[in-house]
């Protein structure tokens, strides 16, 4: 046994949702091998105490966008309008080296907030990767393409500029670790390109068994809008274009019809929630209750930094939580244990993960988070899950450790030279974007 975390909480998430107080969880090869409420037999070769920590398992972000990380702050009391013209313009001028030295800060807040699995939509998915592989996060990485092919031109998947770097990129890291990173297809969303792309991509994800993630309905009016162009909503447009025989994680889905709801239901896609980003724009939140109801896997998502400020998934299980319930005008609609359940095992079902992750349980990868259960606002704690919804946040967050690597642990990250990151993005990154002039 290599590490044994002792005299810990265990909130499993396993099929029994068990808590498991004063339990003992143990590490071997990068698994849990050990979980009891003795001491196992076997010596360790290191022990962790975890007295006064509560252990969850590593929390999934379904929707991130890691590369945007530089732009945090510049672009928040901007109309939405104002913002997205303002943020293309700025993305417009990064580059390989300024998206990987984002995507590495990015990947160091998701460690501290307990994250250790991540799916990014970007236009520099292989950058990602790069900082992703050097940092030991779990990360399913889909390049955002975003082509409208015009009846006049001639599309060819094999030739096609964003298609071939998803071959690419594909070839390259799909799998990479044992699986630690996976590549899925993916478009930004359906407004911005047509069916060529849709079926090309969806085709190959189909033959390379990738999954395929998007942002879908984020409104009513975006949702209308497809309507009043093609007859059919979003969803039931995609559909016909083999997008949902793939496994979807589709980003917003506020907009989504009740028809497309149950249509989605059938199809196994997931709908990720990312209620923060949402209400920071102004916008509506996705109605998870129906979501679930319709039989969509309801996962959770930041949204990137310029959407939602920070990449803490605690304050985005309380604000669905909030959200939920005030919109059902009832408490009891939307319980804790709904929530944490959506932030690890319906995760790691989005990522394809599930029998890897999400659950502390035997045969599992380790990827466990201690959540220091010290502080005055976690007193006194009678209940484990309300705790860890209502009143944790990301920065309780005591250790993350993927496949048993310790990747943060009280304020150090073992994997990510943070300061080198941030002189990068100080003296390469920002400068690039924010200049004004070409
Ligand atoms: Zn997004």
């Amino acid at each position: 046994m290599d590490t044994l975390i002792a005299n810990v909480t265990a909130v499993t998430m396993n099929e029994r949702m068990d808590v498991l107080f004063g339990a003992y969880l143990g590490i071997t090869d990068g698994k849990i091998t050990y979980m009891g409420k003795e001491a196992p037999k076997e010596q360790p070769a290191t022990i962790i105490d975890g007295t006064g920590m509560v252990a969850i398992p590593g929390l999934v972000n379904c929707h991130t966008h890691l590369c945007t990380a530089a732009l945090r702050t510049v672009l928040d009391d901007a109309s939405r309008r104002d913002a997205l013209e303002q943020q293309l313009r700025r993305e417009d001028r990064m580059d390989r080296r300024s998206a990987k030295a984002a995507a590495l800060l990015s990947i160091a807040e998701c460690l501290r907030f307990g994250i250790t699995s991540v799916s990014d939509l970007s236009y520099y998915p292989d950058a990602t990767a790069e900082a992703a592989a050097e940092s030991g996060i779990k990360a399913n990485l889909a390049l955002s393409a975003y082509r409208y092919i015009h009846d006049s031109e001639d599309f060819d998947f094999e030739t096609d500029e964003q298609c071939r770097e998803v071959c690419r990129v594909t070839e390259k890291w799909h799998g990479h670790d044992d699986n630690r990173l996976r590549i899925d297809a993916g478009i930004y969303a359906e407004y911005i390109s047509n069916y060529p792309l849709w079926e090309g991509l969806a085709d190959y994800a189909r033959e390379k068994g990738l999954g395929f993630q998007l942002h879908l309905a984020q409104t009513k009016e975006e949702a209308q809008d497809c309507m009043d162009r093609t007859g059919l909503g979003p969803a039931e447009l995609l559909d016909c274009h083999r997008v949902f025989d793939l496994p979807v994680t589709a980003a917003g889905c506020a907009g989504l019809s009740p028809e497309e709801q149950q249509l989605l239901g059938k199809r196994k896609a997931s709908a990720v929630v990312t209620p923060v980003a949402n209400a920071k724009a102004g916008l509506p939140v996705a109605p998870i209750t129906e979501l679930v109801k319709a039989g969509m896997n309801v996962a959770l998502g930041t949204d990137g930094c310029v959407e939602a400020g920070n990449l803490d998934l605690f304050e985005v299980m309380r604000f669905a939580a909030l959200t939920a319930r005030q919109s059902a005008g009832d408490p009891a609609a939307m319980p804790s244990s709904a929530l944490l359940m959506m932030a690890t095992v319906c995760g790691a079902r989005a990522q394809q993960r599930w029998d890897e992750c999400g659950m502390l349980k035997e045969g599992m990868d380790a990827d466990v988070v201690l959540v220091d259960f010290s502080a005055p606002h976690l007193m006194p704690c009678h209940n484990v899950t309300n705790a860890l919804v209502f009143s944790a946040k990301g920065g309780d967050v005591a250790m993350t450790m993927v496949r048993g690597k310790i990747l943060y642990q009280n304020g150090r990250f073992p994997t990510i030279d943070l300061n080198s990151v941030v002189a990068e993005l100080m003296e390469y990154a920002i400068p690039r974007l924010l200049q004004e002039k070409e």
